[in-house]
C-alpha cells in the first residue's frame, strides 16, 4: 500500500515540501504520496486532533511548519534533544502508537553550509542573528561542529541569554537526556544585543535567523561585523538579495546564500527519519534556486 505522508501548517499554499518530497520519492523509487493540509486556527485543540487522526488512519510522517511547529513539539510523547532545545519540531512520526518528534532545520542549515556552500563551522567564528525558533533550533547542531565562537545577537537580548543558560543546563544532563556537547562547545556560545556586537569584532560568517527579511527590514546590526572575504547566509528564501545581503555585499562579503538549501537539506533529514534512505539534494535544490538578483 502507498505511504502517506502531509506537511501541516497555516497559511500552506506556498509550501514547496509536496514538491521536495515527490522528487526525493522518484529518485529512491519510494512508494508514497505527500500532500499539504492547511491546519486549523480554531479550535483550541484543532492541530492536535488533525495530527492524531492522520496518524490513526495510517499516515506514516509529517512534516510541521508555521504556527505549529511549538504544538508540535508539545503533543509528541518524545522528542530528540535538539528538537526539545527548539522548543519546537518539524517533523513527526509514529512507532509502536507514541508519536516521535524531531527538529531537522538546525541541521539541514548546518548541511547546506557545510557540505553545499563548502564552508565548514569547525574553528570559525559565528554570529547567528535572532533567537526564535530557526535560531534555537540552529545550536546544537552548530555547538557539536565545534566553531570557535558562536554569538546569538537579538532585539530582545533577555531571550538569547536565556537560551543561552539553557544550552548549558541540557548539556549537563546525563548522556541520552541532555546534549552530547564537549564544555569546550558550551563556552564558545554567548548572547549580546545588537549595541554590544560591533565590539566583538569580525566574524568568518554571519547568519540571519530573524524573521526581519520577510517585510523587506534589516535587523540594526554594525557592518563591522561582516569579514571582507567573509560568508553571509539568509534564512529567508524567494526574497531575492535581501536587506540584510546588500549589507553583507557592501561590507565585502563573497556571494551569500539564501534558505533553499536549508530548506531542501532539512526535507532530507526527514525523509531519511522516515524511509530510510537518503535521498540527493543537489538537483532539487538548483531546481528551487532562484538568482539573488
Ligand atoms: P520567529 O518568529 O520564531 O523569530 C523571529 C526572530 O526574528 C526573533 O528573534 C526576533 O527578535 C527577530 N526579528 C524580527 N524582526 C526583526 C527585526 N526587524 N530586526 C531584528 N530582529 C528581528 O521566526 P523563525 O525563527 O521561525 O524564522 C526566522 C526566519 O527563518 C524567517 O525568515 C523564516 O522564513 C526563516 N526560516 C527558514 C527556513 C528554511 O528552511 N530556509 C526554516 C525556518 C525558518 P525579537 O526576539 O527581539 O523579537
Amino acid at each position: 500500500m502507498t505511504d502517506r505522508y502531509a506537511v501541516i501548517g497555516h497559511p500552506i499554499a506556498h509550501s514547496q515540501s509536496p514538491l521536495i518530497h515527490g522528487l526525493f520519492a522518484r529518485e529512491t523509487g519510494q512508494d508514497l504520496v505527500y500532500e499539504a493540509i492547511e491546519g486549523p486556527l480554531a479550535p483550541a485543540q484543532g492541530f492536535e486532533d488533525m495530527v492524531r487522526a492522520f496518524f490513526a488512519a495510517g499516515g506514516r510522517g509529517l512534516n510541521i511548519t508555521a504556527p505549529f511547529k511549538l504544538r508540535a513539539r508539545a503533543l509528541a510523547d518524545d522528542c530528540s534533544p535538539r528538537a526539545r532545545l527548539a522548543g519546537a519540531a518539524n517533523a513527526l512520526k509514529c512507532e509502536g502508537g507514541r508519536i516521535l518528534a524531531d527538529n531537522f532545520d538546525g541541521i539541514g542549515l548546518r548541511r547546506d553550509i557545510e557540505l553545499n556552500l563548502g564552508l565548514p563551522l569547525a574553528g570559525r567564528r559565528v554570529l547567528l542573528l535572532g533567537a526564535g525558533g530557526a535560531a534555537r533550533g540552529a545550536l546544537l547542531p552548530f555547538l557539536e561542529a565545534a566553531p570557535a565562537a558562536l554569538v546569538l545577537v537579538n532585539r530582545d537580548v533577555a531571550k538569547a541569554r536565556a537560551l543561552v543558560a539553557e544550552v548549558a543546563e541540557v548539556a549537563q544532563l546525563p548522556a541520552g537526556e541532555g546534549a552530547p556537547l564537549p564544555a569546550a562547545a558550551v563556552c564558545a556560545l554567548q548572547a549580546v544585543g545588537y549595541d554590544e556586537v560591533a565590539a566583538l569584532g569580525a566574524f568568518d560568517l554571519v547568519i540571519n535567523a530573524t524573521s526581519a527579511s520577510l517585510s523587506g527590514a534589516l535587523p540594526p546590526l554594525p557592518s563591522a561585523v561582516f569579514r571582507a572575504g567573509g560568508s553571509a547566509y539568509e534564512l529567508a528564501y524567494g526574497k531575492g538579495r535581501t536587506p540584510f545581503l546588500q549589507l553583507a555585499r557592501a561590507a565585502g562579503v563573497q556571494g551569500g546564500a539564501d534558505g533553499v538549501g536549508m530548506l531542501v537539506e532539512q526535507a532530507a533529514e526527514a525523509f531519511a527519519w522516515w524511509r530510510g534512505v537518503r535521498p540527493s539534494t543537489t538537483a532539487v535544490i538548483d531546481r528551487l534556486t532562484v538568482p539573488l538578483d
